[in-house]
Order: C-alpha cells, then sequence, then structure tokens
C-alpha cells in the first residue's frame, strides 16, 4: 500500500494537472523566470567543460559541438525571455509545459551523451571535471525545474540514471563510489522536488480558496448593501437611500430642473401602537406605505424615513398647484380608516414641501425646510399638506436665532419665574401658584416660553433649562408659608428621562421641602412621545409624594385611556374650551362633563384662561371651583396671597 501510494504520489508528480488551471498557470509563471537561468548555467557550464578538454578532444567536440549546444541554448534562453508568456491563455500554458518537457528530455540526452563521449579523452583530473559538470549542472538544472516536477524528474531520470549507468559498471571503485553517491543523492533530490512541489500546489490551492472566499465575501457584502437600502418592514427605501438618492440628484441637477421633496407624519400613530399593540402599528405603517405608492407609482422615490415618518423625492412636478393637489391627495388617502385585523382605526397625515431650486439648492436645506413645513403643518394645519414659504424662512430664521442665543445665554441669570395663582371660588383663597418661566435674552429681549420651549426640546437643551428653572423655585419655596403648594411645567422631553425625574425629587428634599407641595404638569405629548417611559415616571413622582396634573386637557387626542391608566391628581381644563364658553352651549356642555367626571374621580379640575367676569359665573354654574386666568390674576414677579375680595376692594 505504501509503496503503491509513493508510486501514485511519483505518477500524480509527473502529470501535467489540467484540472488545475490555477497551477498550471503559477507553474508557467515561475518557469518563465527560471528557464533562460537554467540555459545560461548550462552554457557556462558547457563552455568551461569544453575549455579543461580543448586539445585532448577532438575540435567538433570541445569547438563546433560547444557552438551548436550555445546557439541552441541562447535561442532558447532569449525565446524564453521575449516570449510575453500570456499566463491567461490556459491552452498555451499547456502547451508551454508539454514543450518544456519534450525539450528537457532531448536537451539532457544531448549533453549527456556529450558529457560521456567528452570522458573517453581526458586524463584522471579532466574525467574528474566530467563526473562534476554532470553533477552540478544537473542539480542547478533541477532547482530551474523544481516547480514542474514532470521534466525535473524526467531529467533526473535521464542524467543520474545514465551517470549512475555508466560510472556503476565501470571497473574503476572510485568512479562506482561516486555513483553510488549520486545514486542516493537523486533519490534525495526527488524527495524534495516532491515536498516542494505539494508545497507550491498547496499555496496555489490556497490562494484559490482565499480568492474564492474573498468572492463570497464580496457577493455577500454586495446583498447587505441592498439590504441596508431597504426598510424591512416595509420594504421601501430606508432613510440612508432616500438621502444618498437625493444627495446624487441634487448634484446631477441641471438648470432648469425642478422637484420637490415632502415629508410626511402620520398623527395619531403612537396612541394606535400604545392601544393596539405593535403588530397592529407594524400592519399600519405597511398599509400606509401601500398607499402613498398607489398613488406616486413605482418610480417615484418613497422611503420610510424612521418611525412614522416618509419621505418623497418627486421629480418634474408641473406647479406649487399640482404639488399642493397631491400633497392634498396624499393626505387625504391617509386619512381614510385603516382595517388592521378586523379592527378599523384612524390616523391622519400631515405634509411638508419644499422645493428645488426655490426653497434650497442643498440636501439638507432640503430637507430640514420640507421637515420645517411638516412642523408647521402639525401646529396650525393638522391633516394637510403645506408648501414651505419665504414667510417660513423668517421662522426658521427666528428659530435657529433662538437656538443659538439658547446655547449662549448666561440661563441661570437670565431665566425667572413668574407665578400665576390659581383660586379656590369656594374658599375665595389661593390654592396654589403655577411657575411660568420668563427669558429676557441681552440681544433679543423678552421671549415667550411658548416660542423658546418648542425650540428646546427640538434640540435637547430643554432638560437643562428644566434644571436651571426647578433650582430657582426651590429657592424661592424656601421663602414661602408651608401650606403654599406650586406647580411646575415639565417638558415632554423631560418626563422620558429617568434622570431628570430622580434629579427633581432629589432636588426638593435636598431642599427640605415637603414633596406634597409639589406638582408636576405634563401634556399629553410625552405619552405620545412614549407611553411607557412617561407611566414609569409618572409612578416614581408620585410615589414620592409630588402631584401630577395633566395640563391643556381637551386639545390633541386627550385619550381617556391616559386618564384612565395614569393616576392623575389634577386636570387643567385647556383655555381653548373656556374662551367659547359663554355663547356656546355645547362647549358648556363639554366642561361640565369634564368637570363631572373629576368629581366623581375624586382629582382636581382646574379651569384656565379665565378673562371674564362672565366666563367665571358660567363655569361656577357648571360647578367649576378652582379658576386660574388674567381676569384673578396675571402671572407676575410678587407673590400676593390675596384672596378674593382683597382682589375685589382694591
Ligand atoms: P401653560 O402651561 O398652558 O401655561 C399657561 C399659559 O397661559 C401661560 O402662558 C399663561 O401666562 C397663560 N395665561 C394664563 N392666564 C391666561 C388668560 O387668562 N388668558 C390667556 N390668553 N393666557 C393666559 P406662558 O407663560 O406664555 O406659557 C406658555 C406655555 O409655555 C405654557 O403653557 C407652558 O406650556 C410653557 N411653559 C411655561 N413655563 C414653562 C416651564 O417652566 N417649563 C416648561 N416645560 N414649559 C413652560
Ligand atoms: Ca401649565
Ligand atoms: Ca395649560
Amino acid at each position: 500500500m505504501a509503496a503503491g501510494g509513493f508510486w501514485q504520489g511519483i505518477a500524480d508528480t509527473l502529470k501535467i494537472r489540467t484540472d488545475k488551471p490555477k497551477l498550471v498557470r503559477a507553474q508557467v509563471s515561475a518557469l518563465s523566470r527560471q528557464i533562460p537561468v537554467l540555459y545560461m548555467l548550462l552554457l557556462a557550464n558547457a563552455v568551461a567543460l569544453a575549455y579543461t578538454h580543448y586539445g585532448s578532444a577532438p575540435d567538433w567536440m570541445t569547438v563546433y559541438g560547444v557552438i551548436v549546444l550555445g546557439v541552441i541554448c541562447v535561442v532558447r534562453a532569449v525565446s524564453w525571455n521575449r516570449a510575453k508568456v500570456d499566463i491567461d491563455d490556459f491552452g498555451m500554458c499547456v502547451k508551454h509545459l508539454r514543450r518544456i518537457r519534450i525539450l528537457a528530455v532531448l536537451i539532457s540526452v544531448l549533453f549527456t551523451l556529450w558529457a560521456v563521449t567528452m570522458f573517453e579523452y581526458g586524463d584522471a583530473y579532466q574525467r574528474g571535471h566530467v563526473a562534476y559538470f554532470i553533477s552540478i549542472t544537473v542539480v542547478g538544472c533541477i532547482f530551474c525545474l523544481i516547480n514542474f516536477p514532470s521534466a525535473a524528474m524526467l531529467v533526473v531520470g535521464i542524467v543520474l540514471g545514465s551517470f549512475v549507468l555508466f560510472f556503476g559498471t565501470s571497473d574503476n571503485e572510485v568512479y562506482v563510489a561516486i555513483a553510488v553517491n549520486m545514486a542516493l543523492v537523486s533519490l534525495m533530490i526527488i524527495q524534495i522536488i516532491r515536498s516542494y512541489y505539494a508545497n507550491f500546489a498547496g499555496l496555489i490551492e490556497t490562494q484559490d480558496d482565499l480568492e474564492v472566499q474573498h468572492q463570497e465575501i464580496m457577493e455577500l457584502s454586495r446583498a447587505n448593501e441592498a439590504l441596508a437600502l431597504i426598510d424591512p418592514l416595509t420594504g421601501l427605501s430606508n432613510r440612508r437611500a432616500f438621502f444618498a438618492i437625493l444627495e446624487d440628484v441634487v448634484d446631477a441637477a441641471q438648470e432648469h430642473e425642478t422637484f420637490a421633496v415632502a415629508m410626511i407624519d402620520l398623527d395619531g400613530f403612537k396612541p394606535v401602537n400604545d392601544v393596539h399593540g405593535h403588530p397592529a402599528g407594524d400592519e399600519l405603517l405597511q398599509q400606509a406605505g401601500e398607499r402613498l405608492r398607489t398613488i406616486l407609482g413605482p418610480d417615484t422615490l418613497l422611503a420610510r424615513l424612521g418611525g412614522d415618518e416618509f419621505g418623497v423625492l418627486l421629480r418634474g412636478y408641473e406647479s406649487a398647484m399640482a404639488l399642493m393637489a397631491l400633497g392634498k391627495k396624499l393626505c387625504d388617502d391617509l386619512n381614510r380608516p385603516f382595517m388592521l385585523n378586523g379592527v378599523t382605526v384612524q390616523v391622519s397625515a400631515s405634509l411638508g414641501f419644499a422645493t428645488y431650486p426655490a426653497v434650497s439648492r442643498t440636501p439638507n436645506g432640503l430637507f430640514e425646510r420640507a421637515d420645517f413645513a411638516l412642523y408647521h403643518a402639525k401646529n396650525n394645519a393638522r391633516g394637510e399638506a403645506v408648501l414651505f414659504a419665504a414667510r417660513h424662512e423668517t421662522l426658521i430664521r427666528h428659530d435657529s436665532r433662538i437656538e443659538q442665543a439658547l446655547r449662549k445665554a448666561d440661563l441661570s441669570s437670565e431665566l425667572k419665574l413668574h407665578y400665576q395663582p390659581v383660586f379656590d371660588l369656594g374658599t375665595g383663597k389661593v390654592n396654589s401658584l403655577e411657575a411660568l418661566a420668563r427669558w429676557d435674552n441681552v440681544q433679543m429681549g423678552p421671549i415667550s416660553p411658548g416660542t423658546f420651549f418648542p425650540v428646546a426640546e427640538k434640540t435637547g437643551q430643554v432638560g437643562f433649562l428644566t434644571r436651571v428653572l426647578f433650582e430657582k423655585l426651590m429657592i424661592d419655596m424656601a421663602d414661602w408659608p408651608e401650606e403654599l403648594s406650586v406647580s411646575f411645567n415639565l417638558s415632554a422631553r423631560d418626563i422620558v428621562l429617568s434622570d431628570t425625574v430622580e434629579w427633581l425629587i432629589e432636588e426638593i428634599r435636598g431642599h427640605g421641602i415637603d414633596p406634597g407641595r409639589v406638582t408636576f404638569e405634563v401634556t399629553e405629548t410625552a405619552f405620545l412621545r412614549d407611553f411607557d417611559a412617561a407611566r414609569a415616571s409618572i409612578g416614581y413622582l408620585r410615589d414620592h409624594g409630588a402631584r401630577i396634573a395633566l395640563d391643556d386637557f381637551g386639545i390633541g387626542y386627550s385619550s381617556l385611556r391616559y386618564v384612565h391608566e395614569l393616576e392623575f391628581d389634577v386636570l387643567k381644563v385647556d383655555r381653548s374650551f373656556v374662551a367659547p364658553l359663554v355663547h356656546n352651549e355645547r362647549s358648556r356642555r363639554i366642561v361640565k362633563t369634564v368637570i363631572d367626571m373629576c368629581q366623581n374621580l375624586g382629582i382636581d379640575c382646574v379651569l384656565e384662561g379665565i378673562e371674564n367676569a362672565n366666563q367665571r359665573d358660567v363655569l361656577i354654574d357648571l360647578g367649576g371651583q378652582l379658576m386660574q386666568g388674567y381676569f384673578f390674576a396675571r402671572p407676575g414677579r410678587a407673590i400676593r396671597l390675596d384672596t378674593l375680595e382683597d382682589l375685589h376692594t382694591q
């Protein structure tokens, strides 16, 4: 078996591996460098041998024979050097190898014959040179052919074979010893060739494997890249793809080319997610994507940018009118009810447009302005499309000036708290105070909280404002009567961050104030943002003794679920219900219902924005007791614990 394996190994080594094109090419490439060297070595050694035999051997051997051999060597060497071996042509490579093998046999035979014939003519030294010539030359040649064992083995076989035979059969003991020596060396050389070649072939194969692996990796990463551009939920493009394409389109835009970027945002998506669960929310987003796709057609870039926000790139729209008509169509279509697993839900969609080049010439500029138009739609025209216009530019500038001012200002000295009392109509006394922020900026002058809080929310600065203001409240409260309680407004961002909430409690404790004196006012935007986080924060604040008020009740969604699931201590009815009370029976009924509900739940109901006696009187008739508004007192710096009687006698 072992012997069989050995001979099989030899046989394999002798083959030209046409089944391994990579290996064949590598062999030809290596040989193309080594064969010219081989010929030069052959020639140099032949000349040396001819030189020592010049005079003792006939001239046809030492002069003409060498010239003929020399010409063959030079021609072959030059042709190898010249021929730019094209290793890409596999057929050619195999041909090269075959030719090398034939020439190896021919040249071995020729040189051996020449040397052996020369042997007859010399004295002992010259014969020694022949033996030396043959052995050293053949070893050199074999190393030149090592990448092509087929040829190398043939050379070993022919040259060393005849050498061993020739010397081994002579009567001279020294020659026999040399022959035995050479036979052993031959075996060793064959072994070296075999193991070298095995390594070489293995290396090429590894390279081959590596290349295959590399190809596979490249393919995978291409597939990944495609995936990285798709939103897996809706199958639409994702945010990355949207911005990449928008950038390309802006870069390649021709003179007079127009296009529009649209941002679409669903209003009321979050409650669907909260009430019906995430799978329903996902389903809604998929259906919304399909509706948009149906209207926009397959060729318009439509992407889900994240959450419930979609982006559209509209190329070649005709006019602003046409754009607005399309915007209306998109919004109207999303306002139709959705069927989610047998449940019907309804959301609305707002949309903002920004056009190139009228509104902006940069991808970012377009995106920001479309986003601003959307933000404007959400605040002023819910469920509609808004086209970014020149007047928005002033607003955007104003916003960014505020943002800058917020960054630069020394807020701890520029921010102040004013206090507006809430009166208890039953006792005629102040029930509590509401803390309202005031900002007087050195450059921009006074800025109302209704203006700067939304900007601070957007830019993430609001947490800092909250801390500065609350710190001030704590300092003020230290001077007030023990029984006076205060309410403090929290922004949606504050309430979803647990560390802010924990900080508030620490602060109250640190100032030695009874947490029961502090009410935190929150609006439902916090629950729309992150219901679970908001619920956790509210729970935390209440567990530590503070009270919670739901502010601006009645606008937005005012889901009863919030009142049901979150325990509020106070409900503040938005002033937009108070204003029409006197003339509007319906608002009277609504307010009455809310007052009754609070009574049934055992929580306080504060009525905001009372500006005149008529409103006060109607509210008293409806059962209202806690009231706040300019009619009683405006927010101010000075704390006056007047009773209502004091106020009216003044
Ligand atoms: P809000 O919490 O609903 O506060 C009531 C707003 O109505 C205050 O406006 C107050 O001055 C005003 N107001 C009170 N009585 C009347 C009235 O009879 N008629 C009318 N038309 N308005 C009345 P202000 O101070 O400009 O604050 C606006 C909003 O800014 C607040 O609405 C609140 O959302 C926010 N805000 C104010 N201070 C803070 C604060 O310290 N933190 C946070 N996060 N938000 C604050
Ligand atoms: Ca408030
Ligand atoms: Ca309010």
